[in-house]
């Protein structure tokens, strides 16, 4: 039911960030949900992004009467609130800075996926998640392929109607608990480079991913760290880096940019090192069991 991203079976180290769980921690699974809002021009003309910050700070500030988290987006101007009534006295807002305006949840920021495992759900539906968990948007079953058998999983990828999963569901009657989802970092398939896909690189020329050359020179070296494994390696000190970013994330919601802000120093510590340290208590991505 949801095919953006690819399945990632955790087999290595996992990361703690933040150290111990609770206060402060990087880890708590409920962060304070928030809304985040787009306030976009309509009709074309003058963006709102382009407007002296002053003005609509002062402008939402007067309507919210409080602190609100404003940044800007390629879009427009991002809104984040904590409260439903904040996003209804904003949405009634036609005009920002003498531009007129409409405003809209971001999908993207606004949801969240979890996966959740359990042999008693063998039976279950997917449709029957999505019809009798509130919050749940679209569910997906998990299945693996050995030889020509498709095997059908007890574990499911949840979308959920919130920046961050809840830490519990109820199944019917089961109560089941939710691991916020960490979708595999995305690698170019050209470059090799993280954060985008083949059809959006912006080099002409296919790099080989063993030595990172146009031709093979049958030596090691990766395009991302320089090490001696191919780019595509799951130990690369980078793509684990990387992986610590998409898993703040996948726990904290918000944007890729606020979660490696808030990793910065973590994720400096595993390229420098290679190493991810300590590992995670409660792990994170989809273990699967059929028993
Ligand atoms: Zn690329
Ligand atoms: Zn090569
Ligand atoms: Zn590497």
């Amino acid at each position: 039911m949801d095919k953006s991203t690819s399945i990632q079976p955790e087999k290595r180290p996992r990361v703690v960030l933040g150290g111990k769980r609770g206060a402060g921690s990087v880890f708590s699974p409920l962060a304070t949900q928030r809304i985040y809002l787009i306030v976009e021009s309509v009709g074309g003309g003058e963006s709102v992004s382009d407007l002296s910050p002053f003005r609509p700070h002062r402008e939402i500030m007067g309507i919210l009467g409080g602190e609100c988290k404003i940044s800007k987006t390629k879009r427009g101007v991002m809104l984040e609130v904590a409260r439903k009534s904040d996003e209804e006295k904003l949405t009634k807002m036609k005009e920002l800075g003498g531009i007129k305006v409409k405003l809209a949840r971001d999908t993207y920021l606004n949801t969240s996926r979890g996966v959740i495992n359990h042999k008693d759900l063998r039976g279950s539906k997917e449709e029957e998640f999505v019809e009798c968990i509130p919050d749940v948007i679209s569910a997906r079953r998990i299945e693996i392929k050995r030889g020509e058998e498709r095997i059908k999983m007890n574990t499911y990828v949840l979308t959920f109607d919130s920046p961050t999963p809840p830490s519990e569901v109820k199944a019917g009657y089961l109560p089941v608990k939710v691991r916020p989802y960490v979708p595999t970092p995305m690698r170019c398939f050209r470059c090799h480079r993280f954060g985008h896909g083949r059809d959006r690189c912006r080099r002409n020329i296919d790099l080989c991913v063993k030595c990172g050359e146009p031709g093979c020179d049958r030596s090691y070296k990766c395009l991302n760290c320089k090490g001696d494994h191919p780019a595509s390696s799951k130990n690369c000190p980078k793509y684990l880096g990387e992986q610590a970013i998409l898993r703040y994330r996948a726990h904290n919601g918000g944007t890729f940019g606020q979660a490696r802000a808030a990793v910065v120093v973590e994720v400096a510590e595993i390229v420098r090192t290679g190493c991810v340290g300590r590992t995670c208590p409660e792990g994170d991505g989809p273990r699967d069991s059929t028993k």
